[in-house]
Formats: structure tokens, sequence, C-alpha cells
């Protein structure tokens, strides 16, 4: 049976290009990037080189560039890491209340271990009013964090006017973008941001890799000790292969940004407006113009989204009801009941996510798929 993938806010595949740049590093060039001949050298080389790719495409410095595993690790990293860091100036954050739980769960943390956390309201498209964020600094606030682009109903946030009010404030700006990153076009200067979460399994390079920017001056705590790794602060023999398919991904991705987004938003687009036209309980969530380009999250009133997903499945279709990291649990997606949805909306709620290989053809027999299912829930 024919695959037709559109989960890609879960994961992505692996671009071939991607991993025949890998290849060379699990055979000839194996060796550990700490040792002194060739083929140590060559590892470090390559290393630097991924750094320096994914620098350019967020417009830092290389040297603000720490790998990690995840972007799990990469938000830990950074929120635990800066406030953990910077105590004696004050133990205040602010957050959203829509976070991904790496955020929701560092900060949870936090709180546990004598620090104070805001968590600010989103409206019914998903964004944080400026007026509230204004309102919640305090004389002690040292960090806020707020996502670039929600994982589930694929809203951006205004990060150059949060990043505005932040550095006005001299308050040190985190953004997770481990969704925005290759969607969006990312420029840490002049956005104001001073440090941000990505990760390599959303933009077609492999799970178990990402990295944490982090402003140079900027203090922050390592959370794993050992040896002398990434300038010292995240211990570890480097990752190197999927290091170098991050560095190659974020490249490709980069050179072909134009042509890719506009791939996605036909096919979001097109989506959209025939489930629009042909489902008459269906309900966009999520912001309808400041959204991720390959982001569509309908609710269907009174259906149960889990059934329509593995429905979809008998037909090979990838779907997601609610996000990957909340699917299976019981509870109801934070993230739809903080945009008010009321349970036959939330029980409803399908997110379908585009990536670089589907086509408008795949979209036309997902969309029958659904008006089928619908149509037999409904009878
Ligand atoms: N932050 C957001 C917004 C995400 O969507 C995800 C993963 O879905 C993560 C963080 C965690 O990234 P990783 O799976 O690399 O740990």
């Amino acid at each position: 049976m024919k695959i037709r993938y559109f989960d890609h806010a879960a994961t992505t595949p692996v671009r071939p290009e991607v991993i025949r740049a890998m290849v060379p590093f699990f055979e000839n060039e194996f060796g550990n990037p700490s040792s002194l001949y060739t083929i140590g050298r060559s590892s470090r080389r390559a290393i630097d080189d991924s750094r320096d790719k994914i620098a350019k495409a967020i417009n830092c410095n290389r040297k603000e560039i720490y790998f990690t595993s995840c972007g799990s690790e990469s938000d830990n990293l950074i929120i635990k890491g800066i406030m953990l860091a910077n105590k004696q100036r004050g133990k205040h954050m602010i957050t959203s209340k829509i976070e991904h739980p790496a955020v929701l769960n560092s900060c949870k943390w936090l709180e546990k271990n004598g620090f104070d956390v805001t968590y600010l309201n989103v409206d019914n498209t998903g964004k944080i009013s400026m007026k509230e964020l204004k309102e919640s600094i305090k004389d002690d606030t040292i960090l806020i964090s707020i996502m670039y682009a929600n994982n589930e109903i694929g809203t951006i946030q205004q990060i150059g006017e949060i990043g505005k009010i932040a550095n006005e404030n001299k308050i040190i700006f985190h953004t997770d973008a481990v969704q925005a990153v290759g969607n969006v076009e990312i420029d840490v200067k002049a956005q104001n941001i001073d440090a941000l979460s990505m990760s390599g399994h959303k933009i077609y390079a492999p799970k178990g890799v990402g990295a944490a920017y982090i402003k140079s001056g900027i203090k922050f705590e390592k959370l794993i000790e050992g040896g002398h790794q990434e300038q010292g602060q995240r211990a570890g023999t480097e990752n190197v292969a999927s290091i170098v398919g991050m560095g190659r991904a974020i490249n490709l991705i980069s050179n072909e940004f134009n042509e890719y987004n506009k791939h996605l938003r036909i096919l979001r687009d097109f989506y959209i407006s025939e489930i629009e036209k042909k489902i008459d309980i269906a309900k966009l969530n999520g912001d309808r113009f400041d959204r991720l380009p390959g982001n569509a999250n309908f609710s269907f009133k009174g259906i149960d989204a889990e059934q329509l997903l593995l429905n979809l499945d008998s037909y090979g279709i990838c779907t997601s009801a609610g996000s990957a990291c909340t699917a299976g649990s019981a509870e109801p997606s934070h993230v739809l009941l903080s945009i008010g949805l009321k349970e036959e909306y939330i029980q409803g709620a399908l997110r379908v996510s585009f990536g670089r290989n589907n086509t408008i053809e795949d979209v036309k027999f997902l969309i029958d798929k659904i008006k089928l299912f619908i149509e037999k829930y409904k009878e």
C-alpha cells in the first residue's frame, strides 16, 4: 500500500542527500572529533562546517551554536541553564500556556526548585497579548520563553515584537523554534532573539540531533557533566554523522526556501479551502494567516478524531489527532483547551502537516477519505 504521509510536524523522512552526506562518518571518517590524528580532525572540521551552516541560516555567530541530542534537550539547556546561572539577578520567567512539554516541564522543574513562572494566556487563535506580556514583567524577570510557532495549531507568534519588549526591558528572550526553522525566515539579530531551540528531525535530518543558539555573553549552566565538548557546555562525544546531516539539511532547505514554502502553502491552502467547502462541521483551529505554511488543524465537531485517524491509516494515510507528544495520552490537548475549544471540538481535532514529497493528488485522496468517514459517521 502506498503511504501518504501528512505528519511532518511529528517528524520528517531523512532526505537522500542528507543520508549521502552522513554515510562517510559511519564508514571511513569515523574518528572521534577530539582525537588529533587526521580522521579525528576531519570529524572536527565536519562538525564546524555544520555549525557554520546552522549559524548562517539564523544569522548568528558559529560560536553561539551548541549541538544537543534533540529539541527537548535544547529547551531544557536554555531554560534551566539560563535561570540557574542568573539566579542572583532574579528568579522570575515568563512563558505561555501553549508551549511544548519540553518547555512547560522545564518550567515546572524550575518552580519545584524555588523559581517563579508566569504562564501567559493566548487568544482563540493561539497568540499571546503584548499587553499581558508587558504587565507580567517584574523587577526580577530574567527570561521570556515563547515558542515561534505552535506544533499543534501552527500559529506563529509576533516574535519581532516580543524580542523588542524583552530587549527594552533587558530580559533574555528565548524562542522554541523547533517547528519554525526551515518553514519561516529567522534572523536572530533583527528579531532580538537571544536563545533559540531547534531539532534535526523536523527538517529532513535524523532524529537524535538538535542545536541551541545562545547569544555570546549570556551565562548558562551546563546540564551534562563530562568532557570539554561544545565549548565545555555540553559534554559527550559528538553525534558526528547526525550533526553533519543536520547541517546538510538546513543548507538544502535554506537554498530552496522560496520554492519549498510555496509548495507547502499551495497544499495547505487547497486542503483548507476544500475542507471548508465540503465539510460543514469543520472548524479551522489556529490563526488563518499567521500560521506555518504546512500546518492545517481542523476540528470536526462531534467526531472522534482518533477513530478518524485510524480509519485514514487503513488507507495508508498518516495524520495526527493532537500532537505526537500527547498522542496516546488520555488528557485533552492543553493547546486546544487554552484557545477555548469545547470538548466536542477538542475530541474532533485532526492535524495535517504537509511536506516536500506530498502532491495535490495525495491531498485530494486525503480529503475524499475524510469526507467519506464523516458522512458514514453522521449516518
Ligand atoms: N518543541 C516543539 C515546538 C516541538 O514541536 C517539538 C517536537 O515535536 C519539540 C520541542 C521537541 O523536539 P525533539 O522531538 O527534537 O525533542
